[in-house]
């Protein structure tokens, strides 16, 4: 079976620079993506996040959307042939307001994957505004159906797969409740990493405002600890042959080190090669 991850583009948002990086270029403007991740060659056809509602919801955070028509998330689906019926799974690995936007538009038969911790975390009034009403509203409407949602108890259950190659896992950073969605490819293991890395070049590669080498450099958005935060990406650096942000292009991983940057299509030809540092072990 060999699956292939396709990145979709639902469109970028606005806000303050130091989100994404903890306290680097305070009070500045950054431009950054958000993407969904398409799963195809499985059993069926499953989707990883759904982006933001519309550019009106952005407002409410003080953020911007920049999402136009080719951004809608059924243009983005058609690009490869899919139509919003045919996802079997949506996997989320967190529900806040840029991941989780477009539920309401999947059928009920559609079953919406969720880490219960983060369902919960999700109302429980911590990081408020991040989980806005009606995205969270539509989740709960869904419990009271059969199949439109899933729960996983991923922090007792340890990994769980959903179709034949594909498996969450708790993130331990971002939220509470984050989960990585891991693939298994041709080309080795990759994992969808929602927001425990915004930026791979400033967290990892050229980690900003780090003393110490090794040592990843957190965002500036989370729940938890920083040592949980530096821990969690040091576990994906270690396990995984690919990375896949939600805001950043994915990354090539090899022994630690990021090695190059594939296009928008994982397993898939580097469009970006890094050189070796020497200051990760070979
Ligand atoms: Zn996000």
């Amino acid at each position: 079976m060999a699956l292939t991850i396709h990145v979709l583009d639902y469109g970028d948002i606005e806000l303050e620079a130091s989100f994404f990086v903890l306290g680097h270029n305070c009070g500045r403007v950054r431009r950054v993506p958000v993407y969904g991740f398409l799963i195809l060659g499985g059993a069926y056809p499953v989707l990883v996040d759904t982006g933001y509602r519309d550019n009106a919801i952005m407002e409410s955070l003080n953020m911007r959307g920049l999402q136009y028509h080719d951004n809608m998330i059924e243009n983005q689906l058609a690009k490869h042939g899919v139509k919003l019926g045919d996802i079997r799974y949506i996997m989320h690995t967190h529900l806040h307001i840029d991941h989780a936007g477009k539920d309401d538009q999947f059928p009920m038969n559609t079953t919406v994957v969720l880490n219960r911790r983060e369902m919960e975390f999700s109302v429980s009034g911590i990081m408020y505004p991040q989980y806005p009403k009606p995205d969270i509203i539509h989740l709960v409407e869904r419990i009271y159906e059969p199949e439109a949602v899933r729960f996983l108890d991923l922090e007792l259950t340890g990994a769980e797969e959903i179709i034949p190659g594909v498996w969450c896992e708790p993130a331990g950073a971002h939220t509470e409740g984050s989960m990585n969605v891991i693939v298994e490819t041709a080309e080795g293991l990759a994992c969808i990493c929602g927001d425990v890395i915004y930026d791979i070049n400033d967290q990892i590669i050229d980690h900003v405002r780090v003393n110490n080498w090794m040592e990843p450099q957190v965002t500036g958005n989370h729940s938890s600890t920083k040592r949980a935060e530096k821990a969690a990406i040091k576990k994906l650096l270690n396990n995984y042959t690919f990375l896949l942000p939600v805001h950043d292009r994915p990354a090539r991983v090899e022994h630690g080190q990021v090695v190059g940057r594939p296009g928008m299509t994982v397993p898939g030809p580097m469009v970006e090669t890094l050189p070796k540092r020497d200051w990760f072990p070979a």
